[in-house]
């Protein structure tokens, strides 16, 4: 994934961004220093495939440089899997872990990298919040999801028919990819409210915010359930 580094930087946004990292309650958990062995960039599958090292970020944060962060944060973190399979660091980092801290700052302090690199995630946010289901058939669309091959474009023009080929547990709609009770959406709706990530969606995209509000208001009523 290309995404263009936010060049206006200033030194003092920098540096802000970066204790936001730091001061994370997570960050002492996970970065402790680093013994350059690489062992975190030999697990990690990202690192087979993109011009990416989790060893790079982790010593990037652990020398404080400031402008390599900034890179990273910009660029590198959105190429993480999160995975974790890095968390078998000898010196007991968690890369993925770091990496995480670094993504959430990213969104909540606004970059611009962010919402570009988060564009196109809204119609599995939306379908999660509306059903419950991350991806279902309907959404098998070769440009919908440019990078899962040319496969996709068979499976989707037959996809009635692969739908109703299937068991009947698994349901033979194309909208849904399994049925989720009503008490599960407004439990996630609700801790996705009090943890936060509401908040993070409105930071990146607004309008998605007010569509999942909307989606969940009845459900909400029915329930008798005020967020506040
Ligand atoms: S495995 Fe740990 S110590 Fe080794 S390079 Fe990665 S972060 Fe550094
Ligand atoms: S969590 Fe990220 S950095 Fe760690 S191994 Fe997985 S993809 Fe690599």
């Amino acid at each position: 994934m290309t995404v263009p580094v936010v060049r206006e930087a200033t030194p003092e946004r920098k540096a802000e961004i970066f204790g936001k990292v730091v001061a994370d309650v997570r960050f002492q958990d996970y970065v402790h220093g680093c013994y350059e062995c690489g062992i975190c960039v030999a697990a990690c599958p990202s690192a087979r495939f993109y011009d990416f090292s989790p060893r790079k970020i982790t010593q990037a944060v652990c020398r404080e440089d400031l402008d390599l962060f900034w890179e990273h944060v910009n660029v590198d973190v959105w190429n993480c899997s999160q995975c974790f399979s890095c968390d078998r660091c000898p010196r007991g980092n968690s890369p993925g872990g770091l990496i995480t801290i670094m993504r959430e700052v990213a969104v909540t302090a606004g970059l611009r990298s962010a919402k570009e690199a988060l564009e196109g995630g809204e119609r599995v946010v939306y379908k999660i919040m509306s059903t419950g289901t991350q991806v279902s058939p309907d959404m098998l669309q070769p440009e919908a999801f440019p990078d899962w091959g040319p496969d996709v474009q068979d499976v989707s023009r037959n996809l009635d028919l692969w739908r109703r080929a299937l068991p009947p547990e698994t349901l033979h709609t194309t909208t849904t990819a399994w049925e989720i009770d009503d008490k599960t959406l407004v439990e996630l709706y609700l801790i996705w409210h009090m943890t936060g990530v509401l908040d993070m969606i409105k930071a990146v995209d607004e309008g998605l915010h007010m569509i999942l509000n909307d989606v969940m208001e009845e459900l909400l009523e029915d329930h008798d359930i005020v967020v506040s």
